[in-house]
């Protein structure tokens, strides 16, 4: 959320003003302060919090019809969109057929409040339907909760700019520098999403994320917003500048802000495979191997990968596009043949080696490639080997022996085996 709201923040001064369209420009003036993107933002929030986890349609639209008129009205200096401002004034609350970026702006919460893509799209779509009749603005809050998703579940750049062109149909080829030629400053969903997902997915670090959003000139305060939201699930944001939101929002968004975050925190704990194996590890108990199951049930869900040590011939290394040392993952290719490394432990018994990250795996001394796959590849491989006697996870560190019994059961399950965490919110 934070990064919503900075980006909303240092926007804020050069909407729709003649600006040279550079990163080069003071984050912070006299005139920087929150607007419409940051106030709905957190409404959407709080809806989804009051909701909770399992919220059907009706109880989650509920909520943010409720919060949305309360948030408009308690900011009537927010410069809010005049459609949504009619909207909220009004007596029915109808849904309006425009192409505004108000739904995709203020998606934020849903990217981050649930375990699985489909979920998160099925919520971003209600937190949109409720103001948005046309499909268009639909489908950018859509998609912005699902690049944050994607994100936070650390598929890299490429894989996530393959899945929003081929779910969404948004063209996110055109460099930063390529689009801030457009002269015309069209403001609608279907132009600005894209813009903000490629500052996304060019950033270098998160004030990137934002600058270049802001650079494109235009709704700067909405792109920066946009841009933020999505660069948070994938940048650290640094203190200071979360300090910075701090100081310029009242009180109450303070409040609610920080018990957004908290509820966020324990669900990333939740879904933390290396945290909860480390719980693990220091008492072997059936109460801490559920959660250890369940963070892997989610990534595995997620699409998350695991990194496999192999062995790749040398006349095969010699096939490799571009030259690639040792310690790095090699781009699966059909010429290429890697063979999967097990590691032996004393009593004779063969494991699969997977680990969470290179750099759990580069804490061994073995110098060897790794290949990406998802979760589920690996534990249906090992299912496969005869004789292999599991996988074992993060071999060089705190480490996990998945045992080929429990991959069976696991497997067999399709949703994770305790939801008492997320019940208690
Ligand atoms: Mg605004």
């Amino acid at each position: 959320m934070y990064g919503a709201i900075f980006g909303d923040i240092v926007g804020s001064s050069y909407e729709f003003r003649e600006t040279d369209k550079t990163k080069l420009f003071r984050l912070f003036t006299e005139e920087s302060q929150f607007t419409d993107d940051t106030v709905l933002s957190l409404a959407v929030a709080k809806s989804l919090i009051e909701a909770g986890p399992g919220g059907d349609e009706t109880a989650v639209k509920e909520k943010l019809v409720n919060n949305l008129v309360n948030f408009g009205k308690s900011f009537p200096d927010a410069r809010f969109e005049e459609h949504f401002k009619t909207w909220f004034e009004g007596e029915t609350h109808e849904p309006y057929d425009r192409l505004d970026n108000g739904a995709a702006m203020r998606v934020g919460a849903a990217g981050w409040l649930f375990d699985t893509v489909e979920r998160t799209r099925e919520v971003a779509r209600w937190t949109a339907e409720v103001t948005h009749s046309n499909p268009e603005a639909v489908k950018a809050a859509e998609a912005i909760a699902t690049v944050i998703f994607l994100a936070r579940n650390d598929w890299n750049n490429a894989t996530i700019q393959h899945f929003i062109q081929r779910e969404f149909g948004y063209e996110l080829t055109r460099s930063i520098e390529d689009l801030r030629t457009d002269s015309a400053a069209d403001d609608s969903c279907a132009n600005t999403v894209p813009q903000a997902i490629r500052a996304f997915l060019e950033a270098e670090d998160f004030e990137d994320a934002v600058r270049g959003a802001v650079s494109l000139g235009g709704d700067t305060d909405t792109l920066a917003c946009m841009a933020g939201t999505m660069a948070e699930a994938k940048f650290e944001i640094p203190q200071d500048f979360k300090e910075e939101v701090q100081e310029r929002i009242t009180q109450n968004m303070g409040k609610l802000l920080a018990d957004y975050e908290n509820i966020v925190r324990k669900l990333e704990e939740r879904r933390d495979v290396l945290l909860q194996i480390h719980n693990f590890s220091e008492e072997h108990s059936k109460e801490l191997l559920v959660p250890v199951l369940n963070a892997l049930s989610i990534r595995m869900r997620a699409g998350c990968l695991f990194f496999m040590p192999v062995e790749l011939p040398e006349e095969e290394v010699a096939k490799l596009s571009e030259k690639i040392p040792k310690g790095n993952v090699i781009p699966l290719a059909r010429d290429l043949h890697p063979q999967r490394r097990s590691i032996a432990t004393n009593d004779g018994k063969r494991w699969l080696a997977a680990f969470t990250s290179v750099s759990e795996g580069n804490k061994g001394d073995a110098e060897t490639y790794y290949v990406g796959e998802p979760i589920s590849f690996t534990l249906q491989a090992c299912m496969q080997i005869q004789d292999c006697a599991g996988v074992v996870i993060n071999a060089w560190g705190e480490r996990f022996f998945f045992t080929r019994e429990m991959i069976e059961v696991f497997l067999s399950k399709k949703e994770p085996e305790v939801q008492d965490d997320q019940a208690e919110r």
